[in-house]
């Protein structure tokens, strides 16, 4: 049984990228009856935000990805290895830092950041390797006397480990989901502990990483690609805590296309790259954790829904390349998964997403429930081809909003554009013809039946060959007429099959949107 973990940084922004990497977690943990914790890494307090707790609780409820150990985002905190904050967990980085540095495995280091910027000058001057080592690490061998003397003149000090690595070195793990990895060794002391300036004396991501992933037992890492080149440091620190080291699947980051290249999908440039995109837009949980299955292994894209949910991803599945991530396509799936459901299955869905972004959404639901089943279910029920309109629960208000008075608006003004180019006396008396002799009986083909007879009798050509022959001997054709109708009756010139949606309506207000147009 595998342990894995997910150890965002709260900055406020939860990134879709750790939404995937949680997820990935979270299925290798659960398809080996494992366990998947989530530990807040927030040792960087610069970079924090208040309300950053309740981001992640709020992502990871809504995409199913609640943890089975932490001390947030949990309907309770569970797990024996806590606290799951590493900015709780000072005491127990500073013990181990105390061990090392009383084994020699570490030191303190009084270098100022002047200091520090000239031996890296120094360095690139000399075509040297950066960094703080050998010869270029003048507190690493110092004496105990100099050091009591910084000490006593009260320096700032940072606790770095005495790496083992030297410069051109070569260093080879295995990773789970890459294979052998060869690189450079880690010759460079890396600090361990922050300034003793700083009242919380926090440990660095390296050695709360080990420090942590070595306590709470996980067996396996995934984390992002960006990570790879620290694997020497972070065996060499594991070998030194005298910590079984720990197996690693470095994930590559979720692209966007741009133009002809690929790039990182960017906090700051991509609305996408936010959870909150998802969960404002409102696409269905089912379809982007669909999507995002896809995007980790492939052969899951080509699976109806259902079995991809249902089946663990596998690390032997992952591509090394970064997949890209594509809002249209992710807008294809969900549409086309919002088409598989029941009538009420999809109101409830605009009604969750509306309780939490369009009140005004919900109200108008809760106000005509029976109209809002009736509207839903035109060319959804019955249908082979049913409707594609809504890829997400935001869109129920472009494509549905027009059946419901409260988001209807009269078509008053008869030299609206979207009437074209029909004379404005024309488009009242067309509407007003309607409104008089509306026939709501019937099927399809005799509703529509008093639509080509209402052409007839204003004079419409009743094909585009006809009227083509000769244009001036007609106000314009059928389908003008029936555009009276429909945008008197839907508001737009486009619209779902307009007998199917007078269903919904019924007779007295289509004949009282009619009057309205009609003047
Ligand atoms: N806190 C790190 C980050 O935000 C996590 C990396 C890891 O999972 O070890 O990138």
């Amino acid at each position: 049984a595998l342990v894995t973990r997910f150890g965002p940084s709260p900055t406020g922004f939860v990134h879709v990228g750790g939404l995937y990497t949680a997820m990935v977690s979270r299925d290798l943990a659960h398809s080996t009856d494992g366990v998947y914790v989530l530990r807040i890494e927030d040792t960087d307090q610069s970079r924090e935000v208040e309300g950053a707790d309740a981001q992640f609780t709020r992502a990871f409820d809504a995409f199913d990805l609640v943890p089975d150990e932490g001390d947030t985002a949990l309907p309770a905190p569970r797990g024996e290895y806590g606290p799951y904050h590493q900015s709780q967990r000072a005491a127990i980085y500073q013990t181990y830092v105390r061990e090392l540095m009383r084994e020699g495995r570490a030191y303190p280091c009084f270098a100022t950041k002047s200091e520090l910027a000239q031996i890296s000058d120094a360095q690139r001057t000399l075509k040297l390797p950066t960094g703080y080592y050998g010869r270029w690490a003048p507190w690493r061998d110092a004496s105990a006397e100099d050091v009591r003397a910084a000490l006593d003149a009260g320096k700032p000090w940072v606790a770095r480990f005495r790496s083992e690595g030297k410069v051109g070195e070569r260093f080879a793990f295995t990773d789970r989901l890459r294979g052998r990895v060869e690189m450079e060794d880690n010759h460079n002391d890396v600090v361990v502990l922050k300034t003793s300036e700083s009242p919380t004396r926090l440990p660095t991501y390296h050695f709360a990483h080990a420090v942590d992933d070595h306590l709470m037992r996980t067996s396996l890492v995934v984390r992002t690609e960006e990570w790879l080149s620290s694997v020497p440091t972070h065996r060499q620190l594991f070998a030194a805590l005298g910590f079984e080291p720990v197996d690693y699947a470095h994930l590559a980051p979720l692209m966007k296309q741009e133009g002809g290249s690929k790039r990182k999908l960017s906090k700051r440039k991509d609305a996408e790259a936010s959870v909150d995109y998802y969960l404002e837009a409102g696409f269905p949980v089912p379809a982007v954790q669909y999507y995002l299955r896809g995007l980790a292994n492939p052969r899951l894209a080509e699976v109806p829904l259902d079995e991809a949910l249902a089946t663990p991803l596998r690390l032997d599945e992952f591509g090394l390349a970064g997949p890209l991530v594509d809002t249209v396509k992710l807008s294809d799936i969900s549409a086309d998964h919002i088409a598989t459901l029941s009538g009420p299955d999809v109101l409830a869905g605009v009604r969750a997403w509306a309780t939490e972004y369009d009140p005004e959404v919900v109200k108008v639901l809760d106000a005509n429930p029976e109209l809002a089943l009736a509207a839903i279910d035109v060319e959804r029920v019955g249908v082979e081809n049913p409707r594609k309109d809504l890829a997400k629960w935001s869109d129920f208000r472009e494509a549905y909003g027009f059946f419901f008075p409260e988001l209807f608006t009269d078509v008053t003004d008869p030299g609206d554009e979207r009437f074209g180019e029909l004379d404005a006396s024309l488009v009242r008396t067309v509407a007003a013809d309607l409104a008089d002799t509306y026939t709501h009986e019937g099927d399809q083909p005799t509703w529509f039946q008093q639509i080509r007879d209402l052409a007839t009798r204003h004079g419409f050509a009743p094909n585009p060959k006809t009227y083509k022959k000769d244009p001036d001997a007609y106000p314009g054709m059928l389908r003008d007429a029936a555009n009276v109708a429909r945008v008197a009756i839907t508001g737009a010139q486009r619209s779902p099959d307009l007998y199917e949606v007078t269903r919904a309506l019924g007779a007295d207000e289509v004949v009282r949107r009619l009057r309205a147009t009609a003047g």
